[in-house]
């Protein structure tokens, strides 16, 4: 049977990043899957496509196979075996579906994988630190089991193939001599380990799934998308295998009015035109509390006051900055002895003369820069 090109069989361009590929994979299995499709040929579409994937999805081989029109390293004439094991129907159905065909899983790798999970946090909250529940879905240990895999009186033995090892040793006859390959052992699944009874709640897995709450403690400091590692938290691996581990990215949520710029925070202040003119003290909302903000005289809208150490704590020790963005705002509405102060004002500042249309206002406005 001719060879059907990978790229058509999954139907996406020669170019497609592996995002695209994973999803037109995902897509087209669900598509040809033995169990909702039995029209003809559905069969051997799926492995096809199964068979496609494995190859796209692996850069070395993919790079192999857009040289060669092939990822066998044989028919290329590498004799090299680089472990082109494809994936087993079984394996498939367990990233499908989370579970395992029968009694004997065929997973290449005992041990649980990570997980990844994000949690959301205020800044008030990233500055302080906390402590965040984070409800994660995974397979943990069986409890029936304790993780054994077997069922009250069953037993496990070692797998009379790998004689423990979880590996397979295979050898092949090539045009250089003989060549020996490891894979992982299909008749226990790479656990090194058979069981006669299995255990009825995980079938022989040793871990099920369980919706658990784990609470992740939160550095003060944290800058948003920090990942956080919490180990043995991730998968539990199969019969006791090594579990993966949980990654907790940490998002830090925008702020009303305070803008985190690395450790230091800005934020905008009014001041009246009075406070510009003369300089003062204002009190500012920061993180936790008011921050007192002082000033001198002759500040212009825009001018920047920074208040030391007042910033978001560091994770390495000490504090950012707090920035203080001035914007001078001249009243609206004036009271009448408002008016009579700003009106004396600007006539000791030479205006009200004759032909000078412009109020006094406006050239106090000119001379506060605002
Ligand atoms: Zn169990
Ligand atoms: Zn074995």
């Amino acid at each position: 049977m001719a060879q059907q090109d990978y790229y058509e069989l999954l139907g996406v361009a020669r170019e497609a990043s592996a995002d695209e590929i994973k999803r037109a994979f995902r897509r087209r299995a669900r598509e040809t899957h033995p169990d909702v499709n039995d029209g003809v040929g559905a069969e051997e579409t799926f492995k096809s496509i199964n068979e496609a994937y494995e190859v796209l999805s692996d850069p070395e081989k993919r790079a192999r196979y857009d040289r060669f029109g092939t990822a066998d390293p044989r028919a290329g004439g590498y004799g090299q075996d680089m472990g082109g094991d494809f994936f087993g129907m079984d394996d498939l159905f367990s990233v499908f579906f989370g579970g395992v065909r029968g009694g004997a899983a065929a997973r290449p790798n005992p041990d649980g994988r990570d997980l990844r999970t994000q949690v959301a946090v205020t800044l008030e909250d990233a500055g302080a630190g906390v402590e965040k529940d984070v409800v994660v879905t995974r397979l943990t240990t069986c409890a029936t089991c304790a993780g054994s895999g077997a069922a009250e009186g069953g037993s496990v033995r070692t797998c009379p193939t790998c004689h423990g090892t979880g590996q397979q040793r295979t050898q092949r006859r090539t045009i250089l001599g003989v060549m020996e390959s490891t894979t992982p052992c299909q008749t226990c699944g790479a656990t090194g380990s058979i069981i006669d009874k299995p255990c009825p709640a995980c079938g022989g897995q040793g871990r099920t799934n369980e919706t658990e709450t784990i609470r992740v403690t939160i550095p003060a400091g944290v800058p948003d998308g920090y990942t956080m590692r919490v180990p043995g938290r991730g998968e539990a691996g199969v019969r006791g295998a090594h579990s993966g581990d949980l990654l907790v990215t940490v998002r830090v949520l925008p702020h009303e009015f305070l803008h985190r710029e690395g450790h230091d925070l800005h934020v905008m202040a009014g001041i009246n035109i009075a406070q510009a003119g003369l300089g003062g003290t204002i009190h500012v909302p920061g993180l936790a509390g008011d921050v007192e903000v002082p000033f001198g005289g002759g500040v212009h809208t825009g001018d920047v006051v920074r208040v030391k150490g007042k910033g978001m704590p560091r994770m390495d020790g000490g504090h950012g900055d707090f920035i203080v963005h001035l914007d001078v705002l001249a009243p609206k509405k004036l009271t009448k002895r408002q008016r009579e102060l700003l009106e004396e004002l600007g006539e000791t500042m030479g205006t009200g003369g004759k032909g000078d249309e412009r109020t006094p206002l406006s050239k106090l406005r000119d001379w506060l820069g605002a």
